[in-house]
């Protein structure tokens, strides 16, 4: 039986704003099996990227559990918590995060600085994400002498280069066009299917989260069940 990655329960979060409670996750049960890739839909501020920044351990819930292999992330201190999340996370953003006056290549080795690895041990991983991507000719670019896919592709590389169980992808494909786009979906599909990554990715595109083997939806901070989605589509 496959095993549950990420095992979700109870989770909410809610921000003060002035005198107001904004409670913007509710309840939230969620398991995710090791290897599966999921996408995450749903309105814009329906809590999309709270969810997501959750599961990374960017960010902490007002109550709740997010075990991931085993180990509730929600009751690490900050110090643990940044550790936790620099062996096993991998983030892709919408607009690519990458440090302008870095190259591609360090860009990539960037995560790597944060571990114990010897300065050869570091390019060889460097070389080979960025194989991955199909970007070992352009290692000396700076991301503004790169397009928008490649810049994603980089990113990518980063993501990837540290070796995480966990891939988390914020709208990955929301500013590019439809085919740069589908070739970062491939990308993503090659990770889950050759590396056996988990990926968990937010997208606004229909045919993004095709991509992906299983579709959750979020309404306003509420998981909507697979259930209610499978028959409001028969409805239609
Ligand atoms: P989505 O990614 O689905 O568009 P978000 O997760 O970014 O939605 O935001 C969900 C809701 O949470 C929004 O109403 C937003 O205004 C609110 N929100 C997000 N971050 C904060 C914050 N730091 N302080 C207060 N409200 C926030
Ligand atoms: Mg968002």
């Amino acid at each position: 039986m496959a095993e549950s990655l990420i095992r979700i329960r109870d989770l909410s979060k809610s921000y003060q704003r002035g005198g107001q409670r904004i409670d913007v996750l509710v309840d939230i049960q969620l398991d995710v099996l090791r290897g599966e890739f999921v996408a995450l839909m749903g309105p814009s501020g329906s809590g999309k990227s709270t969810l997501l920044n959750l599961i990374a351990g960017i960010d902490q819930p007002s109550s709740g559990r997010i075990e991931i292999a085993g180990v509730d992330i929600a009751t690490l201190g900050e110090g643990a918590l940044a550790d936790w999340r620099a062996s096993h996370v991998g983030f892709i953003f919408q607009f690519y995060n990458l440090m302008p006056v870095l190259t591609a290549f360090e860009n990539v080795e960037l995560p790597l600085l944060l571990t114990g690895l010897s300065r050869k041990q570091r390019h060889a991983h460097v070389h080979a994400a960025l194989e991955m991507v199909h970007l070992s000719d352009r290692l000396d670019h700076r991301p503004n002498e790169l397009s928008g896919g490649q810049q994603q592709r980089v990113a990518i590389a980063r993501a990837l280069v540290t070796d995480p169980t966990l891939i988390v992808a914020d709208e990955p494909t929301g500013d590019l066009d439809r085919h740069t786009g589908e070739e970062i979906l491939k990308l993503l599909q090659d990770l889950q299917r050759t590396l056996g990554k988990t990926i968990v990715m937010v997208t606004h595109d229909p045919k993004a989260a095709a991509c992906a083997g299983r579709l959750i939806h979020l309404e306003k901070g509420v998981l909507v069940p697979e259930e209610a989605m499978a028959s409001a589509a028969r409805e239609h």
